[in-house]
Formats: C-alpha cells, sequence, structure tokens
C-alpha cells in the first residue's frame, strides 16, 4: 500500500537506475532528505526527465512506500538551468548539495537548509557577490544550522565588548586584543568580517547574500570559514575535488 504526498524541496543528486530510470535524493522542507525513484525518467519524451535533475526546486507529488517514495508529479518552481552553462558554477552547485546531504538527515524537517540551498542557487545566479564569499556564506550558514558555530559577542575570556581583535575556536568565540595571547588559535580579523559572521547566522536565508565586505573583511570572512570546516568538517566531497583540479 503506498501514500500520496506532496513534498516541497531541492533534487540534490540524481543517479541512473537501469536504462530507463532514476534514483534521486531530494531535500524537503517537511520531512529532510529522502530517496525517490522516477520511473522512466531517463526517456527523452518523459514528463519527469527536467524535474529529475540537481537544483530542481519545487513541489513533488510522490507514492511513499515503505523504503522510498515513487516520483508521481512536480510543479518546478526553478531548474536553476543558468548553472549548467559554467563549470565552475555548475561543480560549486554539487558540492552545496553535497554538503547539504552531509549535513541533514531523513525524516526531521528541513526548512531553513531548503531555503538556505535554494537562496545560495540563486545568490550564484545573479552573480552579484564573488563566488568564493557565497561558498563561505553558505558554508558558515549550513554549519550554524545544523552543527555547531560560535556565535560572536563579547570576549570570551572577559566578557569585554570593546577591541575585539578576532576569533577562537578552542575559546569558543571572540577575543580581545588584551587576551587574544591566551588563545593558541587566535585568528585576527577585522571588525566587518566578525560582524558578518554574527549577521549570517542570526539573519534568515534569503537576506545573508545582501551585504558587502571590502577586500580585506571579505579575505578574513573567508580564512575563518575555511579553519572551521578544516576543523569540523574535515570530509573529502567528490564536487571540491573537482573544482580544485580545475582551479590548478
Ligand atoms: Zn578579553
Amino acid at each position: 500500500m503506498s501514500f500520496q504526498t506532496e513534498l516541497t524541496g531541492i533534487v540534490l543528486s540524481a543517479s541512473p537506475v537501469d536504462d530507463y530510470n532514476y534514483r534521486m535524493v531530494v531535500l524537503t522542507k517537511e520531512r529532510g532528505k529522502i530517496t525517490v525513484f522516477a520511473k522512466g525518467a531517463r526517456k527523452p519524451t518523459s514528463s519527469f526527465l527536467a524535474c529529475s535533475q540537481p537544483f530542481a526546486y519545487g513541489k513533488f507529488n510522490l507514492y511513499q512506500g515503505r523504503e522510498a517514495y515513487n516520483l508521481n508529479g512536480a510543479v518546478i518552481e526553478e531548474y536553476f538551468a543558468k548553472l549548467r552553462d559554467d563549470i565552475e558554477l555548475v561543480y560549486t552547485g554539487m558540492y552545496f548539495c553535497e554538503l547539504a546531504m552531509y549535513y541533514t538527515v531523513e525524516n526531521q524537517k528541513a526548512h531553513q537548509e531548503v531555503d538556505l540551498l535554494y537562496n545560495t542557487l540563486k545568490a550564484m545566479t545573479q552573480g552579484r557577490m564573488d563566488l568564493a564569499l557565497i561558498r563561505s556564506i553558505y558554508e558558515l550558514k549550513m554549519a550554524s544550522i545544523c552543527g555547531e558555530a560560535p556565535l560572536p559577542g563579547e570576549c570570551v575570556v572577559c566578557h569585554g565588548k570593546e577591541e575585539i581583535a578576532g576569533m577562537s575556536f578552542i575559546r569558543g568565540g571572540c577575543v580581545c586584543r588584551e587576551h587574544k595571547v591566551l588563545a593558541k588559535d587566535f585568528m585576527a580579523m577585522v571588525p566587518a568580517a566578525i560582524y558578518a559572521v554574527y549577521y549570517v547566522m542570526v539573519n534568515a536565508p534569503e537576506k545573508i547574500y545582501s551585504f558587502r565586505l571590502d577586500e580585506q573583511g571579505t579575505a578574513d570572512f573567508i580564512n575563518y570559514v575555511t579553519c572551521y570546516m578544516k576543523r569540523f568538517v574535515g570530509r573529502r566531497f567528490t564536487s571540491l575535488e573537482f573544482l580544485s583540479m580545475m582551479c590548478v
């Protein structure tokens, strides 16, 4: 027996099964990460072909089986087709999907995660922000929704709000000029970059790609998130390996 349901989500991956079918992983607002079979979707005439591609965002009409779902139809709001025209954009988008797959689980609501991925892909297509900065913002926001990232504020040693000089993962937050010597992993950051970390963590996904940082602020922000990812995620992502090969 199977039940029909409609879920809002975004396709993270689609792999061929047999000659005609796709097995997709879809991140949904209502039920988190789910497996969906799109039967016949690989046939060029199939109405499922377009909605079975990574980045497709919309409402998916599904039959719920015991272990997976079967696609019955979909109303796609956004395909993000523009990303496919640029190899760097497409691999960065695939990395974002891989990271979402790493952080999310089945049967656990993922409203914020879906909104984040949707707004991130949108920011990429708009091209108003540097791609490296978009990537760092996405990584930080995903970590703050699903993992643990220290929220900047007062100095973790003296609780002072003046002269904040940077961040420390070991100390778990901001450190002031006087106490930076106490943090072995002290990372100097200009105030604008520290504020940007705070801004990204507390604001909704649709707002986080709207700020500006100067060159130093951008470099400090990216360095902070890169160190965070190395320290707390430290996993290899296939799409990232492709990206780094391309950038050599
Ligand atoms: Zn202090």
